[in-house]
């Protein structure tokens, strides 16, 4: 199992949309087809300074910066434009009777995050997720993807070895208190189809994650 190991993502490389396949047209930039390749279709958008229409990107490009990717984060969105908060983007947000508790300060932990960092996560692939990857933040930084998580991965994880416990007290986006036994218990609903995106902090270890 090849693992992608950058400062904000340590995890297989099967979680990130960049494949290895002969079927995946050359490197629009580096014209080569050497290295893992993403076809883009429109999902994911990408930051890139030249002209030329660009359909693939690899991932020794994205090494040596020639691009970048857009990426949704905690409180809002590195565009290549720069930071845009949540409640700019979506104006309504600001009149929400929980803005200035819920969404206010994680615009505001946003807001004082180093241009070093962004430029650092702006050249990080994102992870496959359902609706979109989207980076947590803890100590003023991105926390590091560390992959998507099972019941396995929880226990694996747990302090105490109550992955319940854990999971509750790490998730972003709680969901009731059936929530875990359901969707990632050993005795799962087979009907279960949530995932579980997990992140640590690159300063104080702190795992958190959310689901979707
Ligand atoms: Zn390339
Ligand atoms: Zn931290």
């Amino acid at each position: 199992m090849d693992i992608l190991n950058l400062d904000y993502f340590n995890s297989s490389i099967w979680d990130s949309p960049f494949e290895l396949n002969n079927d995946i047209a050359p490197c629009s930039i580096c014209k080569k087809d050497t290295s893992h390749r993403l076809e883009l279709d429109g999902s994911i958008e990408i930051i890139y300074k030249g002209i030329e229409v660009i359909e693939t990107v690899c991932l020794n490009c994205l090494s040596e910066r020639k691009y970048g990717f857009e990426h949704q984060v905690e409180g809002g969105f590195l565009t290549k434009d720069g930071i845009l908060t949540e409640s700019e983007k979506y104006k309504f947000l600001k009149n929400s009777d929980d803005y200035s508790l819920l969404l206010q300060p994680k615009e505001e932990q946003l807001l004082t995050i180093e241009k070093s960092k962004m430029d650092n996560l702006i050249h990080t692939p994102p992870f496959n997720a359902y609706q979109g990857a989207r980076w947590l933040i803890h100590c003023n930084d991105f926390m590091k993807f560390i992959g998507t998580w099972e019941h396995d991965d929880f226990v694996k994880h747990s302090p105490n070895n109550n992955a319940k416990i854990f999971f509750n007290e790490i998730v972003d986006n709680w969901n009731g208190d059936d929530f875990y036994d359901k969707q990632f218990g050993p005795n799962k609903s087979k009907y279960a189809e949530s995932a579980f995106y997990a992140f640590e902090c690159l300063h104080c270890k702190q795992q958190r994650g959310y689901v979707e």
